[in-house]
Parts: structure tokens; C-alpha cells; sequence
């Protein structure tokens, strides 16, 4: 049987459901290929939600073993319940992947469970999970295929002792000691999750910081803070084998220029060293579609492969790997194939590290601005001097916002502390206007909130902050 579309989008993660939603709603016959059971992909199944749910409810068992008596609040036992708390996930994941299917469904976005090859342009062939192949010809093929758990040599992954986040999301245990390879995001917040639920963690790092790419300062206090709750950090370091046995995985851990080695055993070791763009199996060589040495799928500026017909967005892309990152390139691709003129900015793009406190960035770091000889100005408020911060005992973190030293334009805005992911909001929003530091310090900003850090950092980049 071989149906027509406008649009096929293979995969549907945030990228592709987003484009595929987009692009029923612009009136253009859309189809979804998904392979997994649940729509979603990588993000809503084992990536940003279920991360983020064990991250509240972890958080929670932390608070109320330690954060409620300086309220007042004594709280005679707590223990904890790990199989309600996994299912309190799985529960938050089923709500959002079933959402996927629901809005699919409203918008009339036909969605086909198979594996997609692309057979030619305008041609795709789709092994059927439930068995058999069909055929679909469409105008155009949006690629979202996204990306998988980077492997690293000499530690084999077997999603029960040696684990990546897809394990480390379900473990039916917390254990004793836990070591976690790589100092990015996945490794700080799973490694997080599980400390607060007992673990001993420690995170070893092959650079010589945490969070690579992140504003210097502001990675060296979130080191700090996380060394506060009790993480131990081994940077400059690299693991070059880990072997499950009855004792324990056995890792061996070195100095990453080389050095004497180190035999340490852990109970369960968590490989976060990263993720690449999974683009093998789509027969992209055959057809010709130039992919970088990445292995990502090498577009122009409007998501236009070398191949007419071919598109792609997402991890599968190059540019952060990032939910919203591939929901914005969705709703861009679906617009050019409408005749629209989707778009999306760089640079403006928020990071956010979901740890307690948060950590959350957008546009330069200082490293960034000094590396490209452009004049700044930097404007700092810590949370210690924020009302609002101070009742919630959250005083932990600052805001800085770093401005052109000639025009006051915004150029980069980093936050550490507590709720920074929804705080850096106002600054990408200002970012998108051109905003200068002083239309941020010039705006009303409610009292008492977290956010009035915000405008007093925006203060001090004219060195007129108030409360400091
Ligand atoms: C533990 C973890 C936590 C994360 N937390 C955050 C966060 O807090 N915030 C954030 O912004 N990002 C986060 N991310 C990153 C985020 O998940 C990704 O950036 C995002 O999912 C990328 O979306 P995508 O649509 O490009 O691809 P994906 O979400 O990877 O989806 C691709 C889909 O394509 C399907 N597919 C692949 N090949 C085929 C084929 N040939 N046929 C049919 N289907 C196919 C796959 O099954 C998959 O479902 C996290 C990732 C992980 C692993």
C-alpha cells in the first residue's frame, strides 16, 4: 500500500512532533514515522521529563530530610519509597507521551509505528513494528531522528551496573557508591538524583571543570555547591575500563594527560560523556546526503540537506542538543515547507542545568566574549542580597548579566540559584528584542521575587544597583 503526503518527518522527538504538528496545522497532509512504542522520543521518554521528575521528587526527599527545620517545620522520620517514586515518573512520562498521541490525533497527523528508511527523495519505506513494510511517498522528508548515548571505549554499557541515563533514569536500588563519567548535565543531574536519595557519588571529568561550555564563574561555584551537598568531583581525570564483577564494577580511573593508574571499585558506574547524532540507518549514504564528521546531517541555513526534498533538524542537526533548540527548528522547517518564513535565532537560545540550585545561560560567556576581543560589561547580584531568596533560605548563586560596553546591548546572561531556569526566561526574551541592560533595570520587576535579581544585576552593569 503506498499513500501521499506533503510531509513525512521521521522520528518524533521534540523536533519532530513539533514540525509534524506545525505542519498539519499550516494545512499540509502530514505523516509521523515513530519507532518506539510512545511518541516523544528521547526527551519525554528517557530524556528532559523523566530527569526532571525524579529531579523534583528527589529534591523533595532532600527537603524534607534537611531544608524544612529552618522553617520551622520538624519532621519526625523520613524514609523513602523508591518504587512510588518511579512510578510517579513513569506516571508523568505515560501523561506526556499519551499527549503527544492526543494532539497527533487533533490535528490529524497520521502516525506510522515503524522504523523509516528513506528509499529516494520523496520516497519512504517503513518497517512496520507490528510487522510487514509500507510504502509512503511524500513532497518533502523532515529528518528528526535525533540522537543516542555517546559510548566510550573500555566501559560496556549494560543498563544494569553499568549504566547511561536511560539506566541511571530506573535504577530498582540506590547505590552505595556511585561513580558518574562526565561532568555535562546528564551526569550532574542524575548524579544529583542519587545522592540526595543516599548515594555516594562521585563525578569524574576529563577537562578540568564541570559544565564545559557554561560561564567559567559561574561552573566553579555550581562545583562548589554540589561539593557542599556532598558530590565529589575528580576533574582532569578519564576512566579507561570498568568491569562488573562480584565485587562491584572495577574501574580504572587516570590522569587524563596520562599518569599512574587508579583501581576503584563502585557499585554502579553512569556514562554520561555525551550524546551523537543518530543518522546511520536512514540509507542517507546511498542517497547522498552529506553528513559532517559528526555524523550529523549537514544543513543550510533553512534546513535544506544537499539532497532537494530532504530536510533535517534536531540532534540529528548540528547547534545544542536541546529540546527546545529541536522544537523551535520544527516549527522553522514546517513553516519554509508551507512557503512561511520560519526562522530561528541562535543566539538566543537558553541552556539550563536542572541541579538545586539551577544553573541556566543564554548567549555568551565571558571566556566567549574575551576569546572574541569584544568589550563588556558585567553586572552581578547574588541571591544572599535577594528578599525573597532569603525567606525561601535559597540564598545560594548570583545573576550576571554581561552587556556591550558600548551599546549596553545584552550579549549574555548566566544564572545560578534557585528557579534560574524560569528566570533566564526575561533575559532571552529581551535578548530576542535587543534589549539593553538598562531596559531590563528600567522595568518593574514584582516584590519581593527571585526575579528582582534580574533587574538588579541589569542595575550594575551600570554600576547602580540598589540592594548591593
Ligand atoms: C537524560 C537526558 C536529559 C535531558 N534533559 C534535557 C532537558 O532538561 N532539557 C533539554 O532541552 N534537553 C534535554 N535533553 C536533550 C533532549 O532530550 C534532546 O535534545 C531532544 O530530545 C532532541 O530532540 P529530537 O527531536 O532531535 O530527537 P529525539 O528526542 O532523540 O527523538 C528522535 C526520535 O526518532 C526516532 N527515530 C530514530 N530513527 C528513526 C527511524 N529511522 N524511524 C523512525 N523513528 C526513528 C527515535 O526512536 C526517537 O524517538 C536530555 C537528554 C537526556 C538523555
Amino acid at each position: 500500500m503506498s499513500e501521499t503526503y506533503d510531509v513525512i518527518v521521521i522520528g518524533s522527538g521534540p523536533g519532530g512532533y513539533v514540525a509534524a504538528i506545525r505542519a498539519a496545522q499550516l494545512g499540509l497532509r502530514t505523516a509521523c514515522v515513530e519507532k518506539r512504542e510512545t511518541l516523544g522520543g528521547t526527551c519525554l521518554n528517557i530524556g528532559c521529563i523523566p530527569s526532571k521528575a525524579l529531579l523534583f521528587s528527589s529534591e523533595r526527599f532532600e527537603e524534607a530530610r534537611h531544608g524544612l527545620a529552618v522553617h520551622g517545620v520538624r519532621v519526625a522520620s523520613v524514609e523513602l519509597d523508591l518504587a512510588a517514586m518511579m512510578a510517579q515518573k513513569d506516571k508523568v512520562v505515560a501523561a506526556n507521551t499519551s499527549g503527544v498521541a492526543f494532539l497527533f490525533r487533533k490535528n490529524k497527523v497520521d502516525w506510522i509505528k515503524g522504523e523509516a528508511r528513506i528509499a529516494a527523495p520523496g520516497a519512504v519505506d517503513v518497517t512496520l513494528n507490528a510487522g510487514g513494510t509500507q510504502s509512503l511517498t511524500t513532497r518533502h522528508i523532515v529528518i528528526a531522528t535525533g540522537s543516542e548515548v555517546t559510548p566510550l571505549a573500555g566501559v560496556a554499557i549494560d543498563e544494569q551496573r553499568i549504566v547511561s541515563s536511560t539506566g541511571a533514569l530506573a535504577l530498582g536500588e540506590v547505590p552505595k557508591r556511585l561513580l558518574v563519567i562526565g561532568g555535562g548535565y546528564i551526569g550532574l543531574e542524575l548524579g544529583s538524583v542519587w545522592r540526595r536519595l543516599g548515594a555516594e557519588v562521585t563525578v569524574v571529568e576529563f577537562l578540568d571543570r564541570i559544565l564545559p561550555g557554561m560561564d567559567g564563574e559561574i561552573s566553579r561555584q555550581t562545583q562548589r555547591l554540589l561539593q557542599k551537598q556532598g558530590i565529589s568531583f575528580r576533574l582532569g581525570m578519564k576512566v579507561t575500563s570498568a568491569v562488573a564483577g562480584d565485587a562491584g564494577v572495577s574501574v580504572s580511573i587516570e590522569p587524563s594527560a596520562g599518569g599512574p593508574v587508579e583501581s576503584v571499585t563502585f557499585d554502579t558506574v553512569l556514562v554520561a560523556v555525551g550524546r551523537r547524532a543518530f543518522t546511520d540507518r536512514l540509507g542517507l549514504e546511498a542517497l547522498g546526503v552529506t553528513r559532517d564528521e559528526r555524523g550529523r546531517v549537514a544543513t543550510d541555513g533553512h534546513f535544506a540537506t544537499n539532497v532537494p526534498g530532504i530536510y533535517a533538524i534536531g540532534d540529528a542537526i548540528a547547534g545544542p542538543m536541546l529540546a527546545h533548540k529541536a522544537e523551535d527548528e520544527g516549527v522553522a522547517v514546517a513553516e519554509i515547507l508551507a512557503g512561511q518564513a520560519g526562522h530561528v535565532n541562535y543566539e538566543a537560545i537558553p541552556g539550563v542545568v536542572y541541579t538545586w540550585p539551577e544553573v541556566a545561560s543564554v548567549g555568551r560567556t565571558e571566556e566567549q566574549l574575551k576569546e572574541a576581543g569584544i568589550a563588556y560589561k558585567t553586572g552581578k547580584f547574588p541571591f544572599t542580597a535577594n528578599g525573597r531568596a532569603r525567606a525561601m533560605a535559597a540564598t545560594d548563586g548570583m545573576v550576571k548579566i554581561l552587556a556591550d560596553a558600548s551599546t549596553d546591548r545584552v550579549l549574555g546572561a548566566h544564572i545560578l540559584g534557585a528557579n534560574a531556569g524560569d528566570l533566564i526566561a526575561e533575559i532571552v526574551l529581551g535578548m530576542e528584542f535587543s534589549a539593553a541592560a538598562e531596559d531590563i533595570a528600567r522595568t518593574s520587576h514584582a516584590h519581593p521575587t527571585l526575579s528582582e535579581a534580574v533587574k538588579e544585576a541589569a542595575l550594575a552593569v551600570a554600576g547602580r544597583a540598589i540592594h548591593i
